[in-house]
């Protein structure tokens, strides 16, 4: 009898304690000493975003900006790495031992725009701005590391923090980003097992934008020639038109959009460049038609370049001609893991509340975070920095962009937690990985 109640005993104790059953949020303790921690950095945090935003640096070339990020690191006392695909930093905390470990990424680099904000602290690199947001990831991870620091014998495992440089793409020539860091085996020793990342969005500061499975596109790039044959202009005849190919090219392409895929399953086909022709009175033996292809699935991916070959094939054909063609799959969509979607997204409803987290739609943008999503399952959200009280919002990208800095203290408190939830998760999971 004393051992059934003790049985009973125990097992209540197990069910308040079972994380699955009853979310894994901090106890209230750390919740507390998050927040106050919050408070102690975060203005440092703000500080830390204007000086990025004032010295900007381009793709593979953030000398400055991983010294500033590396020399905080180590004063916190993480293991620092530096030059990690050219100029990333990758800072490893650890809490106590034999628990999983997890990473969160930011990316650094800047683009090349010049400024037009006015702001006190605008770049002072002339034609290169932080109009992506960069500057803000770097602080909110930056900022959840002062506060993890701060509490590392709260957790068991480790937390992985990646800077990575040139997410927008290495300079023509160069290698860089997320393929190159995990080639250089960012997410192994220790092997991580759930990575985490944000972007800055253009709505409500302070908001979170959310989507299970793909939320950025497959990004690919192709160029299209359609070769004819020189005649004079007024003798169309006895040549061939490249231009004449090349408007029923631009024409179909697009039914393979509206006719050729799955309506459900969207694609965007974009021809931004066509280039052909020498004078108003010849015609044309050549136009190149320039563009990018973005989809969600894999299916889309391999159907479009196939429609889009067969349409040169029997264009070029029907007039005499003939075509070349090269299709290059660039970025892969990225994915929300289902199953770690599942498990984190109430970690971020119950920091907002229910009415700040927003479901959207997949977005047709694309982001080199999606490669560490094809090794280890992945969460990614749009954290808003528009200023509900500004009358005009700039998008991404703008030389007026002029996110909200009251985001960074709230993306802090959801990555921090994020990144402690997680680690439970994980351990909770224990060997099993979730199926990618
Ligand atoms: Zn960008
Ligand atoms: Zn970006």
């Amino acid at each position: 009898m004393k051992n059934l109640r003790f049985f009973i005993f125990t097992f209540m104790l197990s069910l308040l304690r079972a994380p699955l059953l009853f979310g894994f949020e901090v106890d209230k303790k750390t919740a507390r000493d998050i927040e106050a921690r919050i408070d102690q950095f975060g203005p440092e945090m703000v500080g830390l975003r204007r000086e990025l935003h004032m010295n900007p640096e381009l793709g593979n070339r953030e000398i400055e900006t991983a010294e500033l990020l590396s020399s905080k690191l180590r004063s916190l006392g993480l293991e620092v790495k530096t030059g990690v695909a050219g100029t990333g930093v990758v800072a490893l905390l650890r809490g106590r031992p034999e628990g999983p470990t997890i990473a969160v990424r930011a990316d650094m680099d800047a683009l090349p725009i010049e400024e037009q904000t006015g702001l006190e602290y605008q770049s002072r690199n002339k034609g290169v701005m932080h109009a992506c947001g960069h500057d803000v990831h770097m602080s909110v991870v930056m900022g959840a590391a002062h506060v993890m620091s701060g509490l590392k014998d709260r957790f068991q495992g480790n937390i992985k923090f990646i800077f990575q440089p040139a997410e927008e793409g290495a300079p023509p020539g160069e290698e860089g980003g997320a393929s190159l860091m995990i080639k250089e085996n960012v997410l192994e020793d220790p092997t991580v097992r759930a990575i985490f990342g944000m972007h800055v969005w253009p709505d409500t500061a302070g908001d979170v934008f959310f989507t299970e499975g793909p939320i950025m596109a497959n990004s690919d790039w192709f160029e299209a020639t359609l070769i004819g044959k020189n005649a004079h202009g007024a003798r169309p005849h006895e040549g061939v038109d490249a231009v004449v190919l090349a408007a029923e090219t631009v024409l179909s392409f697009q039914s393979i959009i509206s006719r050729g895929i799955d309506p459900t399953d969207p694609a965007v086909l974009t021809i931004g460049r066509i280039n052909g022709g020498a004078r108003s009175n010849i015609i044309a033996d050549r136009v190149v038609l320039e563009g990018t292809v973005r989809t969600l699935s894999e299916v889309n991916r391999a159907r479009i370049p196939e429609l889009m070959e067969s349409l040169l094939k029997r264009i070029a054909s029907a007039h005499g001609g003939d075509y070349a063609f090269t299709y290059e799959k660039r970025l892969p969509a990225v994915i929300n893991h289902p199953e770690l979607a599942r498990l984190m997204l109430p970690t971020v409803k119950s920091l907002l509340g229910e009415n700040r987290v927003h479901g959207v739609k997949p977005q047709f943008v694309s982001e080199d975070f999606a490669y560490y999503g094809r090794v280890v399952p992945g969460f990614f959200f749009f954290l808003g920095v528009n200023d509900p009280a500004a009358s005009e919002a700039y998008p991404l990208h703008s030389p007026k962009f002029s996110p909200d800095e009251r985001a960074i203290p709230v993306g802090i408190r959801i990555m921090t937690h994020l990144l402690l939830d997680g680690l439970r998760q994980q351990a909770a999971i224990g060997k099993r990985t979730p199926e990618s």
